[in-house]
């Protein structure tokens, strides 16, 4: 492989999921783009580097751990939703969610800094929603494009998965807010209250700037 990867992490979310699902469209699923992401680690760190997904029941909130030698990401199972095709929709944006994570901190990957999902800013998850949201429709684009493919899943109309994206950051909301309501009750003070509010008022303003720049 080449350095084509190198310097990914410094592109536009558009640009690096491009770059990243571009290889056989029309016949790469999501889990080919995963690979292509473990060989572009690999690449850089020059040691072998796994991207393993979980998808389980009784995860409530999805994210990544990073270790040495490979990324756990844990998805919400959301067996509460009963609808087949938004519950695909919503594992699939915020897997690749996580997905722009590892690309915008690739960098850090290479003598493995320490990466903690807390600390990420709201540019970082503005990014890490834009690419979510720019590889799940180029992924679409391509499975449009395989006439062989027997069945029609994850194609999406773009409008469409504009509308699930903004509907999962509104349900971060809602969910900060009702932590906070709760502790409110419990009488924990407003200042130890305060990265609770933090992270309420940090997601807003993601949502904001999804809302009027996607
Ligand atoms: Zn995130």
């Amino acid at each position: 492989m080449d350095n084509k990867y190198e310097d990914i992490h410094l592109k536009s979310p558009q640009e690096a999921a491009l770059l990243i699902a571009n290889i056989d469209l029309k016949n790469s699923y999501l889990a080919h783009t995963i690979r292509e992401i473990e060989e572009a680690i690999s690449h850089i760190r020059k040691q072998h580097y796994r991207v393993v997904t979980r998808v389980r029941e009784g995860i409530t909130k999805s994210g990544s751990v990073f270790k040495e030698r490979c990324c756990h990401i844990l998805l919400d199972s959301l067996r509460e939703c009963v609808d087949e095709d938004m519950k695909d929709r919503k594992i699939r944006l915020t897997l690749a969610h996580e997905l722009g994570h590892i690309i915008r901190n690739i960098n850090k990957l290479k003598n493995f800094e320490d990466i903690d999902e807390k600390t990420y800013t709201a540019e970082e998850e503005d990014y890490a929603w834009k690419f979510a949201y720019y590889l799940t429709d180029i992924k679409s684009e391509g499975h449009k494009d395989n006439i062989q493919r027997r069945c029609k899943n994850f194609i999406y109309e773009s409008g469409q998965l504009k509308q699930e994206l903004i509907s999962i950051i509104e349900k971060q909301i809602r969910d900060i807010c009702e932590i906070i309501e709760k502790k409110r009750k419990e009488g924990v003070s407003a200042s130890a209250l305060k990265d609770l509010c933090d992270q309420k008022q940090k997601t807003e303003d993601v949502l904001n700037s999804i809302q009027n720049s996607l």
